[in-house]
């Protein structure tokens, strides 16, 4: 079998590994670069979900590259426009031509005597096993599993005569109009469905096990509305990323520091856009502080607007059990139903589900440290993307790709071959997501942890980050060595 090598192997052609193929393309010229993508389209989450109104909860200023201005009116952009915009970036880049489709990378073996990874895909097309060699693995897989969405026991479902359906494997024939639809759930799809759904259902029903924390924000930014119209977009995006990037922290230290009157300000936008007499108390005021999961955004509020119009409710229960018609609620309340759709959240999977082996032992995740975020510890010549939990993604994947790039020319201009992150030397550590929503829940115990302080410490502070991942030192916590057989031999490393 011929086996292909390349420097650098990006899994995954969603937004970060688009991304991180520019970053490559722009800083490193001279690196080859293949992106292996298990499917068969550009965009990874923006391709994979195709529910009605499917859009973004971040504003596109900081969720789009910091390379490539989002000059789309919408800052709150719908699914359609990111998909094209992580297309038209991967054309205009040239990355485009890098991709191999239909390859599902499962497995990597290390090797420290040659310095480099062997890598197993499975071709989805064919079946066959494609193995391919490179000396940086760099998984851009994105964060949850995408053949299976979660869902609860549904208790009595097979006894419902109409359709049950998952978001993410939304049936391209279901028609919803003049339909009663249920949509479980209270999370940022929820919140997407409900009124995109009310524009043509006869009716729809939220029906939320309890309440989340959702703020109405508009989908259009003013300060990029009015720079946009005196400066060129080069100039106005990072000033408006800035300022979104700003302002969202800001309202993140706000709700961490005074949690109280965080959720007293939350709890009074909700009042405003509600009849006198709603009960905003019972669905809109959850048990938790503000971040402790995240935020739902809903564009100019159109989710009370649907609530306010009479052709969406908000119901806080739970299900008793599906009846032939619908949903009998613990209350002992009847929610007629044609369509139930299940938005009760993601699988969350590591690394794209890559077996990863170091000479010859397995990795077990659980046990490795986050390195910046973005490294394992112990695990060579390795990177990955994991986005804010409290900031948009990009912002995130944008700066572990930048700094991909600093450590493939600090290991050339040196002489080096190899960098592993060294555990630290600490017990305090805690799971890598700080969210306690339920789907990180689920699986925290399966996934990598950080370490209490810096560079094992995600701080989920992006100004702080730019400082560290852009200046600061690249060689903290971390050994740089050549190929253990160029080292015994006294000659290069086998090519
Ligand atoms: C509905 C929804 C809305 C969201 N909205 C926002 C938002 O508004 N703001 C925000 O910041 N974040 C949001 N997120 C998080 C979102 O996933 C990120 O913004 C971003 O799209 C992640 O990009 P990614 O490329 O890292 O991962 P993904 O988009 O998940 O792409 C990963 C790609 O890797 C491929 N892949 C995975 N495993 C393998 C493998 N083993 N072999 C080969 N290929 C593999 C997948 O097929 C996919 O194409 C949202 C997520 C969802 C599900």
């Amino acid at each position: 079998m011929a086996v292909d090598h390349v420097d650098v192997l990006i899994v995954g052609a969603g937004l970060s590994g688009i991304g991180a193929a520019c970053h490559l393309r722009r800083s490193t010229p001279e690196k080859t670069v293949a992106i292996l993508e298990g499917r068969d389209a550009v965009g990874g989450t923006w391709d994979l979900f195709r529910y009605p109104g499917v859009r973004s909860d971040s504003d596109m200023f900081t969720l789009g590259y910091s390379f490539r201005p989002w000059t789309d009116p919408k800052a709150i952009a719908d699914g359609e426009s990111i998909r094209r915009y992580v297309r038209e970036t991967a054309r205009e880049y040239g990355v485009d031509t890098l991709i191999r489709f239909r390859h599902r990378v499962v497995a990597a073996e290390w090797s420290s005597a040659d310095a480099r990874w062997t890598v197993r895909a499975h071709r989805t097309d064919t079946g066959e096993t494609v193995v391919l060699t490179c000396r940086f693995l760099y998984a851009c897989a994105g964060y949850y599993r995408y053949d299976e969405g979660w869902t609860p026991p549904l208790p009595g479902a097979d006894r419902f005569t109409g359709r049950i359906v998952h978001p993410q494997h939304w049936p391209a024939d279901l028609d919803h109009t003049g339909r009663r639809v249920v949509v479980i759930g209270s999370g940022a799809t929820a919140v997407t469905l409900v009124p995109a759904l009310a524009e043509r259902a006869a009716h729809v029903t939220m029906l939320q096990r309890s309440p989340g924390y959702v703020v109405s924000l508009p989908s259009r930014d003013r300060l990029a509305d009015a720079l946009r119209r005196r400066l060129p977009a080069h100039l106005a995006y990072p000033l408006v990323r800035w300022k979104n990037v700003l302002v969202t922290m800001a309202m993140f230290q706000f709700s961490r520091r005074a949690p109280r009157l965080a959720r007293s300000v939350l709890r009074r936008g909700v009042r405003r856009e509600l009849p006198a007499g709603y009960d905003v108390d019972r669905h809109f005021s959850p048990r938790y502080d503000p971040w402790d999961q995240r935020l739902c955004v809903v564009p100019d509020g159109d989710l009370f607007a649907a609530v306010r119009s009479g052709r969406a409710e908000v119901v806080t229960d739970t299900v008793e059990t599906f009846t032939a018609t619908g949903i009998r609620l613990t209350s002992g309340r009847d929610l007629p139903a044609d369509v139930v759709v299940t938005a009760t959240g993601l699988n969350l999977l590591a690394v794209g589900g890559i077996e990863l082996t170091v000479d010859g032992d397995r990795v077990d995740l659980a046990r490795t440290v986050a390195y910046k975020g973005m490294m394992l510890s112990g695990v060579p010549n390795f990177a990955m993307t994991l986005g804010y939990t409290n900031a948009s993604w990009t912002l995130k994947a944008d700066l572990v790709a930048g700094y991909v790039c600093r450590l493939l020319r600090h290991l050339d201009r040196h002489g080096h071959q190899v960098c592993t992150p060294l555990a630290p030397d600490t017990d305090r550590l805690e799971p890598i997501i700080d969210l306690r929503a339920g789907y990180v829940l689920r699986s925290v115990d399966a996934l990598p942890k950080q370490g209490p302080d810096t560079p094992w410490r995600l701080h989920q502070n992006y100004p702080r980050d730019v400082w560290t991942m852009r200046h600061g030192p690249v060689d903290d916590g971390v050994r740089f060595s050549r190929a253990t057989a160029s080292v015994a031999t006294g000659g290069a490393p086998r090519a």
